[in-house]
């Protein structure tokens, strides 16, 4: 039987990597924590931008944390935790993935201090959560109502813009994030509900951003498939169709032999007379404009156009739902079955030249729950990055909306957190009490990286913002341009409830997610030390 001085067993596979205790926690610490140094300098208005080239040598320039964390190559499993907080962040509030990155980073700082004063991982968890839990029961008190606010949405548009390369137009984009959410918002049951693909983006470079604008309707990246066709019609009567305008082809491949050049001429006249068929059907449907989902042959256009319907070809399967949501329009399969009845009706439809090539824009829908905004920027670069701060600002306008409360930022509310979260920990007292403080103390790292960014002194800055919250000013936040510190709601730096709450959240889970490991094993192949220095220990 198994008796004394057996063999060892191995239950892992050959080249299996374990790494165990303090050293699998500490590394995993140091993994996690330079993830977050790594987007560090990036926040706040006075954040740096950073340039990422990719193995194809493509080149990003942003300060955006989410797209910063997505582009790099990161390994460690740990770092990855860390960038699932990030992912987290940038889908269900747009913002605040930098901050978020950067307090779990910071969480998992002080943590490794309290470890080393003989701390159990698990009362630091226990503490990070009661600490955590109490931090969002205390966000109600500084919300700031958005009911019926349009400033105070323009506000948190704007700081949501601040320090990224649209912030030289804030208010011009901020206009059009506000109008667009105002358009599309909808109270369903007392339930807050925007949802964003409600507004379609197209951008299109060329032009300044100034030239960007909101369009009450419908905007297709397509131009009339014929120049014989009118470039805008007015009372817009819209089939949408998405099968094909042309001869149908056979499933089989079959051969016509034709003897005689009579054959011919009937054989071809027999496809003129379907396709003219075809187009009759349209028109007699009463519609003036056509958009496909599928090609429309050359013989095709040519009636059409002599008609004079404004045609498109090839439209987006999703465009072709917006349209039918915004015109009220069905959209048919088959061309026998088109009638009035499944018209969309919009008031114009128009072909503009927009930059280099033309697009078309259906304005004047009647059930127009949806718009469209059309981004415009000098280069490719300037483009792309207003179209990722328009869709941030554009999705914190939404969640602000939703909420229908915001927060002043710069800082203030975390410093407030911090402050209350002192007083609270002493009612708890034990080592829960260390983490709780540990965790207040953390919160302030949002301040401080402010004011580091911003070229202050983080010790003074920091003096002066627990001075002020300690004498009652729960706005006070991180005067970025002046240093020293400022009234934020004054200042108008606002943002959502959900920024705030999400970002303390998920800091805080992943944060426990990885004090909670101690014991790490990888299969073959998969590097835990790599760049990150951690310990040596990994084989077994
Ligand atoms: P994130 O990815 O976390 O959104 P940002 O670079 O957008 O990172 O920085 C957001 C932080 O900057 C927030 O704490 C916000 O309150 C703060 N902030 C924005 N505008 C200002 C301002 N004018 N003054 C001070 N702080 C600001
Ligand atoms: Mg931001």
């Amino acid at each position: 039987m198994y008796g004394n001085g057996q063999a060892p067993i191995f239950i892992l596979k050959e080249g299996t990597q374990r790494t165990r205790g303090r050293s699998a926690q500490s590394n995993n610490i140091a993994a996690a924590k330079a993830v977050a140094d790594s987007v560090r300098s990036t926040l706040g208005p006075k954040g740096m931008d950073k340039m990422l080239v990719d193995s194809m040598g493509d080149v990003v320039i942003t300060n955006d944390g989410a797209t910063i964390l997505k582009e790099m190559d990161i390994e460690h499993p740990a770092a990855k935790m860390i960038i699932e907080v990030a992912k987290t962040q940038e889908q269900h509030c747009y913002d605040g993935t930098t901050s978020a990155v950067v307090l779990s980073g910071e969480l998992l700082k002080r943590s490794e201090d309290l470890i080393e004063q003989n701390v159990h991982p698990t009362v630091i968890c226990e503490g990070f959560r009661l600490a955590a839990e109490k931090a969002i029961s205390l966000l109600e008190r500084h919300g700031i109502s958005t009911e019926g606010n349009d400033e105070v949405l323009l506000e948190v548009a704007k700081t949501s813009l601040t320090g990224k390369s649209a912030g030289a137009v804030k208010a011009f984009m901020a206009d059009i994030c506000v109008r667009a959410v105002n358009a599309v918002g909808v109270i369903d049951e007392g339930e807050r509900i925007v949802d964003l693909s409600d507004i379609k983006v197209e951008k299109r470079q060329g032009g300044s951003i100034k030239d960007s604008s909101l369009i009450d309707g419908i905007l297709l990246d397509k131009e009339r498939v014929h120049a014989g066709m009118p470039r805008s019609i007015n009372d817009a009567k819209i089939a949408l169709v998405n099968s094909a305008i042309e001869v149908k082809k056979t499933e089989v491949d079959a051969k016509i032999q034709i003897t005689d050049p009579n054959q011919l001429a009937s054989f071809l006249a027999e496809e003129e007379n379907y396709i003219r068929g075809l187009v009759e059907k349209i028109t007699a449907s009463g519609a003036n404009v056509l958009v496909c989902q599928k090609g429309i042959d050359e013989l095709a256009q040519h009636y059409l156009s002599k008609a004079g319907v404004f045609a498109i070809r090839r439209a987006k399967k999703s465009d072709m739902e917006a349209l039918s949501k915004a015109t009220g329009g069905r959209i048919v399969t088959n061309m026998d079955d088109l009638t009035g009845e499944d018209l969309g009706q919009a008031a114009r439809v128009e072909e503009r030249k927009i930059g280099e090539s033309d697009m078309t824009f259906i304005t004047g829908c009647p059930e127009a729950k949806s718009v469209s905004v059309l981004l415009r920027g000098g280069t490719e670069h300037v483009v792309d990055e207003i179209r990722r701060a328009f869709d941030d600002a554009v999705g914190v306008v939404s969640v602000a909306w939703e909420d229908g409360a915001v927060l002043t930022g710069g800082g203030s509310v975390l410093a407030a957190l911090s402050r209350d979260l002192r007083t609270y920990a002493e009612t708890i007292g034990g080592r829960e009490q260390m983490a709780i403080e540990a965790f207040a103390s953390a919160l302030e790292i949002i301040p401080r990286t402010l004011a580091e960014n911003a070229g202050l002194d983080p010790v003074t800055t920091i003096i002066a913002l627990r001075k002020a919250h300690a004498d009652g000013d729960s706005h006070a936040g991180i005067n970025v341009y002046e240093g020293g510190v400022v009234d934020m709601q004054a200042a108008n730096v606002l943002e959502p409830v959900r920024v705030v709450e999400q970002a303390i959240q998920s800091a805080t889970e992943t944060a426990i997610m990885i004090l909670r490991i101690d014991d790490v094993i990888s299969s073959k192949g998969v590097s835990m030390a790599d760049g990150f220095g951690g310990e040596d220990d990994f084989h077994m």
